[in-house]
């Protein structure tokens, strides 16, 4: 057995925030395992840091708010948000468990073809759709959702030229009670602009209006608003029906359901307060159900869910590289992970665990990460156990955004690794090398050679 390090007797004032109903958080138990394969190996193995993916875990949030969607409402389909996380290995876990695919750029829509799903099932967002971009997806026959008026006469003129029917909807923003509104995106319910987008489409002859559309916001933590979007939409479309008589299939909901995170600021940790998926449903369904679909004509529901269902299937792996005291005595601890990998500690509070057991001492601490640069900063007070060098550290929380957000600065990006659902890990992105960047750089031939 190992000695015991001596740590010198310590009278610890109680932190002032408030405490949640559980009391104060103060201890943590270490994150030793992840699905079972100890932390330390996957270091070993993979390297520090590493991003390690748990595919039961994406798997058993999908299914969980199927199930919470399709108890309370008869047709329901998921679409992955494929910038929440677009490695294949993860799109694909989505598309095996139902899910089909939401883009919002002509590359990810390349990617979902790449992963095979079928061109209708794809459902093409946001504001930058090239025409090569139409062309493609208007002869696919994917389901574009029209963000502004130029995109509409893009799409008339190239469904014109194809002599094919464009399917579209409209994406439409609205006042939930939740501002800043964003409105920036597709056109506003309150000003009338979504029926000029409507009429213009209706009276089309080389455009289906197939479906409705709205992404109110992301992290969201009212389900009432999207009680109060799913009225708005709904009354578009049962607008649509008397003026044209015409139905459309789908009411698209988008994403931004909370993950358990805790935001910056928060007044309590993001599990206590985010709401539950059971909760989104119940506020979406029954606005639907409640408004004046005829019962045997409700629209499919689709939701493009993101980060809500992946982001406790992603965890960051480190190591400490150093601990040192500050000029006003704090205590810092330098992890080999950076803002560059880990994106989202800009705009939260990560549950940062170590990987090894530790005793009870612990002391309120900065979080430095290892690039050159005043603004790494991975938490700018945490109350940690005594770390040591080459120790081990887990962030919760990661798998939104992060490996679609990163950015390669001084260092290589690390190898991303799955954990299947027998307990097998997979590598499903290597890490970064040179060459991989040299591949892309070119240098003008008068610049190659130099003597110093
Ligand atoms: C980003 C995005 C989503 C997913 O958002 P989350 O906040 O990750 O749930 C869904 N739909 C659209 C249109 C998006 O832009």
């Amino acid at each position: 057995m190992d000695k015991f390090r001596y740590e010198r007797p310590l009278i610890k004032k109680l932190e002032s925030s408030m405490p949640n109903k559980f009391g104060m958080r103060t201890e943590y138990a270490p994150k030793t395992h992840i699905d079972g394969v100890a932390v330390a190996d996957l270091i070993s193995k993979y390297g520090s840091p590493v991003f390690v993916l748990s595919e039961k875990t994406i798997r058993s949030n999908v299914r969980k708010a199927r199930k919470a969607f399709e108890t309370r409402y008869p047709k329901v389909q998921f679409a992955w948000s494929y910038k929440t996380n677009y490695m294949d290995a993860v799109c694909r876990t989505f598309h095996q468990e139902g899910s089909w695919a939401e883009v919002v750029s002509g590359f990810e829509y390349d990617k979902a073809i790449h992963n095979g799903v079928e061109g209708s099932k794809i459902i093409f967002n946001g504001p930058d759709k090239s025409d090569d971009d139409l062309h493609k997806a208007i002869s696919n026959n994917s389901i574009i959702h029209i963000d502004h008026f130029d995109e509409f006469y893009a799409i008339k003129e190239i469904a014109t030229n194809l002599n094919i029917t464009a399917k579209v909807a409209i994406r439409v923003n609205m006042d939930t009670g939740i501002y800043p509104m964003w409105d920036r995106f597709g056109f506003n319910f309150e000003n009338g602009q979504a029926w000029d987008a409507l009429n213009k489409i209706m009276r089309s002859d080389v455009m289906e209006l197939v479906g409705l559309h709205t992404h109110i916001g992301t992290f969201m933590l009212s389900p009432n608003a999207y009680s109060v979007a799913a009225y708005k939409l709904a009354e578009l479309a049962i607008g649509v029906r008397e003026k044209y008589n015409h139905e459309v299939n789908y009411i698209d909901m988008g994403g931004g359901f909370a993950s358990n995170n805790t935001l910056k600021g928060g007044y309590l940790p993001g599990v206590d307060i985010s709401p539950s998926i059971n909760e989104f449903a119940e506020a979406i369904t029954s606005a639907l159900i409640n408004s004046n679909f005829r019962p045997d004509k409700l629209p499919l529901l689709i939701l493009e869910t993101g980060r809500a269902l992946v982001d406790d299937a992603g965890f960051l792996l480190g190591s400490v590289l150093s601990n040192k005291r500050l000029s006003d005595g704090r205590r810092s601890t330098i992890l080999d992970i950076g803002v560059n990998i880990l994106f989202t500690s800009f705009w939260y509070d990560h549950k940062i665990t170590p990987a090894q057991p530790f005793t009870q001492y612990t002391e309120e601490t900065v979080l430095y990460g290892p690039l050159c640069m005043n603004i790494d900063v991975i938490r700018e007070q945490i109350s940690l156990p005594l770390l040591n060098k080459g120790d081990h550290v887990v962030i919760h929380n990661v798998g939104a955004y992060n490996m679609t957000q990163w950015m390669q600065f001084i260092t290589l990006r690390p190898k991303i690794v799955m954990i299947d659902i027998d307990g097998k890990p997979h590598v499903i992105r290597e890490g970064e090398s040179l060459q991989n960047l040299l591949d892309v750089e070119k240098v003008p031939e008068h610049l190659e050679k130099f003597e110093l």
